[in-house]
């Protein structure tokens, strides 16, 4: 099987690494054709999957990709100036207290009430501080083990992934120029001949994987733009600063603070931190946002929210940006692009001559996939109650969201249940996170259920939230740690 990989971003390399490590005997191509985005990237804890799927652990990751643990995405104004909500990035999830309960004890006995997050999951009241939380009785069921991602240097992980993984891989330093089809196929593609060659090289493949970013040089054709109307963030300022001081700036978040047009992250890498601020174009200049944003070096992205009509085109896979992208918020991207790769090498163990079957189920599962996360990246602005600037006014109160999803595991709470598994909790984190409960407070005083949770259990979640905070006294700075267990050097 001859494979051929467009693009050498984090895409390609994550791409190219499981094809060698999976196909060792096939013939695998990469074309490798210059910049990546490489802002300094946050992650979700699914990229565990793809480091277990390619055997590596964490004493190579993180030295090797320059990253830090996360353990939450840390939202600061998005319900309104001032206030803060967490996301935990973790799976481990308190299993004896009954999300309902937090929500009627919000609607009944507010007062003392500790955050959503940090009833459920603990270790974020840990993460709160800027210390890192390590595992102890009183986090149970945390385990630093799976319970956290990372912020990395995507740059970096490429490097490691080629080094590692990719020896048997042919690398062509040259862009696609010309992609021929022969229906819906890809036949060969034609790449710029190098200063001394004179005219391009064709190269032939069973399988194209797009893997070119927003250019998608080969799936883009191939099938239609679906563009996310929701979203109407479009550009970026990003750039990289030097930590000042390691120990406080090096936090076990991913810092997301909202802004006159969009909202500004802070990603401490282990070498840099990484900033960016997302804005829309259609509500801000450039020349306010860089004002706002404050750093006169900072590098302008514009990208494009939506996504292809389907991931796989008769013999072409888009793969990362190539097929779609939503906004940075909540680190998505990376997480679709393992997702797919995962995907793709699960089908192809399964049929190597891939047919209609495998290309449909592929399809389905990452465009469900994508528009899945859409709606939770839709949540952070839906619930959201600041109407201060014409952006946060428009982004609460002018778009027409379909949340239908949501809106079923509400009423699924509501009526008393809880989520099936923990797929639901996402959102609920979001929406408790915004001030929200699943409770209507007249029905159940109607019914007089109030007493089913007690000012006591709210007494002993405030409890335990502050032996929390104490042991979180005890903890250490995610510098410290990193440097004493794991070798940087
Ligand atoms: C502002 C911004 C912030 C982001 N922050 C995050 C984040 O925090 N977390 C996260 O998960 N994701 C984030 N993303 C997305 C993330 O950057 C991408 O998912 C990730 O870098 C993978 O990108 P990629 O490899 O698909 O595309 P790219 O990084 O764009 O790489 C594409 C590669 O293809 C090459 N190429 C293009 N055309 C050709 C051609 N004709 N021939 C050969 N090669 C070609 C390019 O030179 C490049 O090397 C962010 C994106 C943006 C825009």
């Amino acid at each position: 099987m001859r494979i051929v990989i467009v693009g050498g971003g984090t895409s390609g390399w994550m791409t190219a690494a499981a094809f060698c490590k999976t196909f060792p005997d096939w013939d695998i191509t990469m074309i490798n054709g210059g910049d990546a985005i490489g802002v300094g990237e946050s992650t979700t804890p699914h990229i565990n999957q793809y480091l277990r799927y390619m055997g590596i652990t964490d004493d190579v990751f993180l030295p090797a990709a320059r990253a830090t643990f996360k353990s939450s995405s840390r939202f600061d104004g998005f319900v309104q100036e001032g206030e803060v909500f967490h996301y935990p990035n973790g799976q481990s999830v308190l299993q004896k207290i009954k999300f309902q309960e937090w929500m009627l004890a919000k609607a009944f006995h507010p007062e003392k009430l500790p955050p959503f997050s940090e009833v459920f999951m603990p270790f974020v009241a840990v993460a709160e501080t800027g210390r890192l939380p390590l595992n102890k009785d009183i986090l149970d069921p945390y385990d630093l083990a799976k319970d956290r991602s990372f912020h990395i240097n995507g740059a970096a992980f490429s490097k490691f992934l080629r080094e590692t993984f990719c020896k048997n891989l042919k690398v062509v330093d040259s862009t696609v120029k010309s992609v021929a089809t022969k229906g819906r196929n890809i036949e060969h593609v034609v790449v710029t001949g190098g200063p001394y060659k004179l005219g391009g090289q064709k190269i032939f493949g069973d399988l194209f994987i797009d893997c070119s970013g927003q250019q998608a040089v080969c799936g883009g054709a191939l099938s239609k733009w679906k563009p996310y109307g929701s979203i109407v963030t479009d550009s970026a300022l990003v750039v990289k600063t030097d930590y000042t001081n390691r120990e406080t700036e090096m936090v076990p978040y991913t810092n997301a603070k909202a802004m006159t047009a969009g909202w500004q992250w802070t990603i401490p890498t282990y070498d840099f931190l990484s900033r960016g601020y997302v804005f829309s174009s259609k509500f801000q200049s450039e020349e306010d946002a860089r004002k706002e944003f404050g750093y006169d070096d900072a590098r302008l992205i514009k990208f494009e929210n939506g996504r292809h009509e389907r991931a796989w085109t008769g013999n072409c896979v888009s793969i990362g940006l190539s097929f779609g992208f939503i906004e940075p918020l909540e680190s998505t991207s990376l997480f679709n692009t393992h997702h797919g790769i995962l995907a793709l090498m699960d089908l192809l163990q399964e049929a190597p001559l891939p047919g209609q079957f495998q290309r449909d189920r592929f399809n389905h599962n990452l465009c469900e996939h994508m528009d899945g996360w859409l709606e939770f990246v839709e949540a952070h602005y839906y619930y959201s109650r600041r109407r201060d600037t014409p952006f946060w006014n428009h982004v609460t109160d002018g778009v027409e969201y379909d949340v239908s999803g949501t809106h079923e595991v509400i009423q699924y709470i509501m009526n008393g249940n809880e989520p099936v598994t923990h797929g639901g909790t996402p959102v609920l984190h979001i929406l408790a996170g915004s001030g929200y409960t699943t409770v209507n407070k007249r029905l159940t005083e109607y019914f007089q259920y109030p007493e089913l949770v007690t000012r006591r259990k709210v007494d002993e979640w405030a409890y335990r939230h502050q032996c929390v905070l104490q042991y979180a006294e005890t903890c250490p700075p995610m510098s410290v740690f990193l440097e004493s267990n794991f070798d940087y050097t």
